[in-house]
């Protein structure tokens, strides 16, 4: 008692700090040494037990008052049966000249939710993590769905301790510090509060001999191939779950699953508009002029015949019904549009561009045929 350092000089106040001052010097320091954030560190637990020690006496205006006058004597009585006053139920306990409100917004984390809900995490079986990977598909892959082999990389149960994590002809043994509860009672000052266990991490037992392959942990690192079928008309975005695929639960629990989100990579030849498909195709303008039946590259890989219309202008868009993707989840298909463009040649020789000429002026045009034999058509004016 009498090496009991000073409750002003511990909270980092002068002797005439004021109630705001105590209390906010008191929190910053408690939820810095709080056992929570220093788990197993010896030197941060008493200091958190003496913190609040002095707040409970400082904090209070008729404890301080004959804490400033007779020193620790003086309030000797009120620190005997240190956290008896409080235990167990939590902070209902919190009496006297003690503001709830303290803890309440930056103990609530610490309290209620952090340990207990750790522990609970920690008991029994655990479900192992849920795994997501990308997978790059093209366009004519989803156009038909196909079946992808992926490489993937999850933990299994380790094969040699399956899943234990106790060597071979060994047993994980009851935490000696929980007794196998998972959690431990702390009791500091005022507060009663219970931690998973920081021993055995909430899991209730150790393990003194390890597995050699998987160091204890029951799972071990796996790279595995992957079947997996794309659905006819996917697109970007569409998460496939494998289920089971993820990692490796624990301590007899179920494996996670693996989310498979495709990714369809643009076409160069085809843009994707849901289920329709958008192509873009050359024709001449005697073609279009004229009228005609062309061929058209589909996502199939076969040709579709097209009918071109006399007298077409360039950049009309013609449809080519259901030969565009399946429409997911339907026995449907969307169209295929095509752009028609006419593409004027680069080079004419003298014949056709004597036809052309011929052409021009039964159109009306006016042509300047000056330099005519250089094979040069200076100018066409259009009326
Ligand atoms: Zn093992
Ligand atoms: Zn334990």
């Amino acid at each position: 008692m009498s090496q009991k350092q000073d409750y002003y000089k511990l909270l980092g106040i002068t002797k005439g700090a004021q109630e705001t001052e105590i209390k906010a010097a008191y929190r910053k320091a408690a939820l810095k040494y709080h056992p929570d954030r220093n788990p197993g560190d010896k030197a941060a637990e008493e200091k958190f037990k003496e913190l609040n020690e002095a707040y409970e006496v400082l904090g209070d205006s008729k404890k301080r008052q004959m804490y400033d006058q007779f020193g620790h004597a003086g309030v000797n009585g009120a620190q005997g049966g240190g956290a008896s006053g409080f235990g167990g139920g939590g902070f209902s306990g919190f009496g006297g000249g003690f503001d709830a409100d303290i803890f309440g917004d930056m103990f609530s984390d610490i309290f209620t939710g952090g340990s207990n809900r750790r522990t609970e995490r920690n008991r029994g079986p655990q479900q192992g993590d849920d795994l997501q990977y990308q997978v790059n598909v093209n366009l004519s892959e989803v156009a038909f769905g196909t079946e992808k082999t992926i490489k993937i990389n999850h933990t299994e149960k380790c094969n040699i301790c399956n899943g234990s994590g106790a060597k071979k002809g060994s047993s994980p043994q009851t935490c000696p510090d929980c007794n196998g509860a998972g959690q431990v009672k702390f009791s500091r000052g005022f507060f009663s509060t219970v931690q998973t266990c920081p021993r055995c991490h909430g899991q209730g037992e150790v393990i003194t001999n390890p597995c050699t392959k998987c160091s204890g942990k029951g799972t071990q690192n796996q790279a595995k191939n992957l079947k997996m079928k794309i659905p006819a008309g996917a697109d970007t975005g569409v998460t496939l779950r494998l289920r089971g695929e993820g990692n490796a639960g624990m301590k007899g629990g179920q494996s996670g699953d693996l989310f498979v989100i495709l990714n369809v990579i643009n076409d160069t030849e085809f843009e994707r508009r849901d289920a329709n498909l958008y192509s873009q195709q050359n024709i001449s303008f005697t073609q279009a002029a004229m009228g005609t039946e062309i061929g058209v590259p589909t996502i199939e890989r076969k040709m579709a015949k097209m009918k071109i219309p006399a007298a077409t202008q360039t950049e009309t868009v013609f449809r080519l019904k259901d030969k565009g993707l399946p429409i997911m989840g339907t026995k449907r298909n969307g169209d295929q549009m095509v752009k028609v463009k006419i593409k004027v040649p680069k080079k004419f020789t003298k014949e056709q561009k004597s036809a052309l000429i011929t052409f021009a002026k039964t159109m009306g045009e006016e042509i300047d045929e000056s330099r005519g034999k250089e094979g040069f058509i200076k100018k066409i004016f259009l009326k």
